[in-house]
C-alpha cells in the first residue's frame, strides 16, 4: 500500500516509554510530568455540577466566553496585559493543540522555525507537519544561556517564527528580562513571529520572575502565547489549554482549530470558569507549593552522588549524575535505564530533546509528586552509588 511517511524517525515519546517502564518495574515514577496527588475536590464537584446542569453539548468553537473572560481578567490583574477575550483568546486541547494549530496556521512549506534545544518534543513534529522545518540551536551546559549572536546568525530570509519556552522544560530556567528584550529586537528586525510556550508560567521561584512575551510591547503584536490549565490546576487529564494572540493571528489559528479539535470539553470549561471565580487565588499558591517540593528533593539529595542543578521553576528539577560511580561513562539514556532497574526511580534523559545532543550527564526529575513519593525517590537515589 502506498502511504506517506510524514514523521520518519519519530517513535513513542520518551515520556510514554519511561511511564510504561516505570509501571512494569514498579519504580517510583519521577519521569512524565504529572501530579500523583489529588486535585481540589471543588473542581471535581464543579465538573459534576456542569454536567448535571446539562452543559454536555459542543462548546463554542473559540471556547466558552466566560472562561475566555476569566483568562483576560487574570492576565490583566497579574501582568497588566490587556487582551480581548472575544478575538484574542482561544481555548485549545491542551497547549499541545495550540502549538500544533499555530504551526499549521502560521508557517508554510519552505519556512524555517528556530527552536532551542533541549526543545519540548512536540515542537519539531508540529513544524514538520506544517511543511516547514526547524533550525535547532543548542542551549549548552553549564548555564544554558541564549547566545544572541548565534541566534541572529541563524536567521535567514526563510525564517518565519521562533519558539521559546519559559519557564523551560526540561532546563527549569526562565528567560530573563534582557533575553526577552533581545528576542523582541530580533523579531522586530527580521519581522518574525514568536510562539511562546508559557505552560509553567505560575511555577517560578523568587527572585526569578516570569516575563511573558505578551507583556512586551514589541512582542505582543507578533506573539502567540500558549498556556495550560492542566498544569495550573494539577489535572493534566483535563486537556484544557489556551492560546493568546493578536486578532489577525488568532483568526488564522481558529481556522485550523475549528477543523482540528473544533471545540473543547464543555463541562470542563464551565467548571474551570466557575472554579476560578470561587478560588481567585488558585494560581498564587503554585510557586510556593512547588518551591517547597523542589527544596525537599534538593535537600534530600544534598551530599548524595547526584548534584541538584539550581532550578528557577517548572514541574521539574535537573540532577547531574556525573559523580555517581555506578553510572560513570553512561549516556543519559543508559543512566536513566540503569537507575530505573537498579535504584527503582524513573527519570527522563535530556538527549531526546536535542537534535545534536551535547555530552552531558543530566536527568530530569518531576517534582509534582506527593512528599512521600519524593522522599522515597530521594532515599533510593541517595542509597544508590
Ligand atoms: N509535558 C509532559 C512532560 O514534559 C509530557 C506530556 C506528554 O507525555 N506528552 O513530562
Amino acid at each position: 500500500m502506498r502511504r506517506a511517511d510524514k514523521l520518519p524517525g519519530v517513535g513513542t515519546t520518551i515520556f510514554t516509554v519511561m511511564a510504561q517502564r516505570a509501571a512494569q518495574t514498579g519504580a517510583v515514577n519521577l519521569g512524565q510530568g504529572l501530579p500523583d496527588y489529588p486535585l481540589d475536590p471543588l473542581l471535581i464537584e464543579l465538573v459534576a455540577e456542569a454536567m448535571k446542569a446539562g452543559h454536555n453539548q459542543y462548546a463554542p468553537m473559540p471556547g466558552l466566553p466566560q472562561l475566555r473572560e476569566c483568562i483576560a481578567r487574570e492576565l490583566s490583574a497579574r501582568h497588566g496585559i490587556e487582551v480581548d477575550p472575544q478575538d484574542e483568546v482561544t481555548i485549545t486541547l491542551g497547549a499541545t493543540e495550540a502549538i500544533y494549530s499555530a504551526m499549521q496556521a502560521l508557517v508554510a512549506p519552505g519556512d524555517e522555525v528556530i527552536v532551542f534545544d533541549p526543545a519540548y518534543d512536540s515542537y519539531d513534529p508540529a513544524v514538520r507537519l506544517a511543511g516547514a522545518h526547524c533550525v535547532h540551536l543548542p542551549l549548552l551546559p553549564p548555564d544554558f544561556a541564549m547566545d544572541w549572536q548565534r541566534i541572529e546568525a541563524a536567521v535567514t530570509p526563510r525564517t518565519r517564527l521562533i519558539i521559546v519556552n519559559t519557564p523551560h522544560n526540561p532546563l527549569c530556567t526562565v528567560l530573563s528580562e534582557a533575553d526577552v528584550a533581545q528576542l523582541a529586537a530580533l523579531a522586530e528586525r527580521h519581522d518574525l513571529m514568536v510562539l511562546s510556550d508559557e505552560v509553567y508560567e505560575h511555577i517560578v521561584y523568587a527572585p526569578a520572575r516570569h516575563h511573558s512575551a505578551l507583556a512586551h510591547p514589541a512582542l505582543r503584536p507578533r506573539s502567540v502565547a500558549v498556556f495550560s490549565f492542566g498544569k495550573s490546576l494539577h489535572a493534566t487529564g483535563l486537556r484544557v489549554g489556551y492560546c493568546v494572540a493578536p486578532r489577525e493571528l488568532t483568526a488564522e489559528l481558529r481556522k485550523v482549530h475549528q477543523f482540528n479539535t473544533f471545540s473543547i470539553a464543555t463541562p470542563f470549561q464551565h467548571a474551570i470558569a466557575a472554579y476560578l471565580g470561587r478560588r481567585p487565588d488558585a494560581f498564587a499558591g503554585l510557586a510556593p507549593f512547588f518551591a517547597r517540593k523542589q527544596q525537599l528533593l534538593a535537600q534530600g539529595l544534598a551530599g548524595s552522588a547526584f548534584r541538584v542543578i539550581p532550578a528557577q521553576g517548572t514541574y521539574f528539577t535537573l540532577v547531574d549524575y556525573g559523580a555517581c560511580a555506578p553510572l560513570a561513562g553512561l549516556s543519559d539514556g543508559q543512566a536513566a535505564q540503569r537507575l530505573l532497574e537498579q535504584a527503582g526511580v524513573a527519570s527522563i534523559p535530556l538527549t531526546p530533546f536535542y537534535q545534536k545532543p551535547p555530552l552531558q550527564t543530566l536527568l530530569r526529575l518531576c517534582i509534582a509528586k506527593e512528599d512521600t513519593t519524593l522522599r522515597q525517590a530521594v532515599e533510593r537515589l541517595a542509597n544508590y552509588g
